[in-house]
């Protein structure tokens, strides 16, 4: 998963404000961060570095930077290792001029890309999907940047929402099924391009719409002008992962606010949780209070917490300073992480029942170190309420959940994960469930992490493109 931003304005600089928009999309990368613009001499150049956006960048040389259009990245390495050479935005001064690229997605067809590629002397300079973009530009020197984007964009098969620099503009681009979220944002004169809507609040932009699947958009001195890729999809393929983890609550997505699929995706879970949705399975009283793991559970557990009526409580708090443990890159760090970030209370715990509301269940390793940590508060019962379905199936989308021997649900029954964790019950929110909370029709959404339906079939459960994880 990555963080995308653009700015274009006739008048104002800019490369501030993609560092601002940087920032409100941290959630989406933690790894490295960069900002891309074109020089006085056409000559393309970029910021970049490891961690977090205000240690990989300069805020105040870039509030200096005199430039009217620029581009940023935030990134959490799922295609190639976390390594500066990967950091984005990828950039290049190449025959027809400088070019900058930041991309968020999977390329599916990177291998036969890559090889391709090479055959024709291309010398790949990181282990990014992104890069087999810029050399398709780069080898269509006939052509202009634009046409040269477009038909690189043709070849790619797979998720990418872009946003590109070139001499001609800021273009945005969204691959034909629409895997990514990418959205239009203005103030006055200007124009923002993000990853999600969450952003355009901090630099005082508001959302104009989403870029279309298979849309490329440039903006530039003329206004805005659309092209259309050729390539055609019979359906979307947005990102259901988006509304149950990934996107932040405050974002919109293809008109759907993200707080309010979470809030209904929690109060569905607690109307399947037993008739009037107050009682717990295999309890014959309501529990004391719902609590969640902080802080992607939280929005669905406040849904459940209204729906079944048992009171909310903040049971498990969360040091603010450590980062989301879902994107640590290895197992150790990720367990570490748990006990550092994630502290139960031992006075609401102690001898009540609870229920404990988490987004999603990936490895169980969080939640079997959190149910752990509170068994040692003594709590009479835990029950773990999940609200999306199993996570089944590897993304080769963007996601880097972990292939198919490390998914608890994949490998287990779900009482089998209930009895690993050490929770009295284990539930979760149905895959129609979570597509009626989302709101938006089923075939407009990608679900292949929880029902192996993929975009290029059965074929894909076989072995990632990217990775060769299965
Ligand atoms: S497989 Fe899952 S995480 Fe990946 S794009 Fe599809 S819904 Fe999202």
């Amino acid at each position: 998963m990555c963080g995308v931003f653009g700015a274009y304005s006739k008048t104002d600089c800019v490369a501030e404000e993609v560092y601002l928009g940087l920032m409100a999309l941290q959630h989406r990368g933690q790894e490295s961060a960069g900002v891309a613009w074109i020089d006085g001499c056409g000559r393309v150049n970029v910021a970049k570095g490891m961690g977090l956006v205000h240690e990989a960048l300069d805020q105040d040389s870039l509030s200096k930077t005199n430039v009217t259009s620029a581009i940023g990245h935030v990134r959490y390495s799922t295609a190639g290792g976390s390594m500066i050479q990967n950091a984005q935005p990828i950039c290049a001064n190449y025959a027809q001029g400088p070019v900058a690229i930041a991309h968020n997605g999977n390329l599916t067809n990177l291998s036969d890309l890559r090889s391709s590629l090479e055959n024709k002397g291309a010398i790949f300079q990181s282990t990014s999907d992104t890069e087999a973009i810029l050399h398709l530009v780069a080898h269509q020197p006939d052509k202009r940047p634009l046409d040269a984007l477009l038909g690189a964009l043709e070849r790619v098969r797979g998720a990418f929402s872009l946003v590109v620099l070139l001499e001609d503009g800021v273009v945005a681009a969204r691959d034909p099924w629409g895997f990514r979220p990418l959205v239009l944002g203005k103030r006055d004169g200007n124009y923002y391009i993000s990853s999600e809507s969450c952003a355009f609040s901090l630099i005082g932009a508001t959302l104009v719409r989403d870029i279309e699947p298979g849309e490329v958009l440039l903006i530039n001195e003329n206004g805005l002008t659309s092209y259309r890729l050729d390539s055609k999809a019979d359906r979307g393929w947005l990102c259901s992962f988006e509304f149950v983890y990934l996107a932040r609550p405050d974002s919109v997505i293809e008109g759907k606010s993200v707080y309010k699929a979470r809030q209904e995706m929690g109060r569905k879970l607690a109307r399947d949780a037993g008739g009037e949705g107050c009682h717990v399975k295999g309890d014959s009283g309501a529990a004391d209070f719902v609590a969640y793991l902080p802080d992607s559970g939280t929005t669905a557990a406040i849904g459940y917490a209204e729906e079944s009526g048992i009171p909310f409580a903040a049971a498990v708090v969360r040091n603010r300073y450590v980062g989301r443990t879902f994107i640590q890159p290895t197992q150790r760090v990720r367990e570490l992480g748990v006990r550092i970030k994630l502290s139960p209370s031992q006075d609401l715990f102690a001898g009540h029942r609870a229920i404990l509301v988490d987004d999603s269940l990936v490895r169980g390793t969080t939640a079997g170190l959190v149910v752990s940590m509170i068994r040692e508060c003594n709590a009479k019962e835990l029950h773990l309420r999940i609200s999306s379905p199993p996570v089944r199936y590897p993304c080769y989308y963007g996601i880097d959940t972990p292939s198919r021997g490390d998914l608890a649900a994949a490998k287990q029954s779900l009482d089998d994960i209930a009895a690993s964790i050490g929770a009295d019950s284990l539930s979760y929110l149905s895959k129609d469930e979570m597509i009626e909370a989302i709101g938006l029709p089923g075939d407009r959404l990608c679900t292949a992490c929880f029902d192996g339906c993929y975009l290029d079939g059965p074929a894909k459960r076989m072995a990632c493109a990217s990775c060769g994880n299965s």
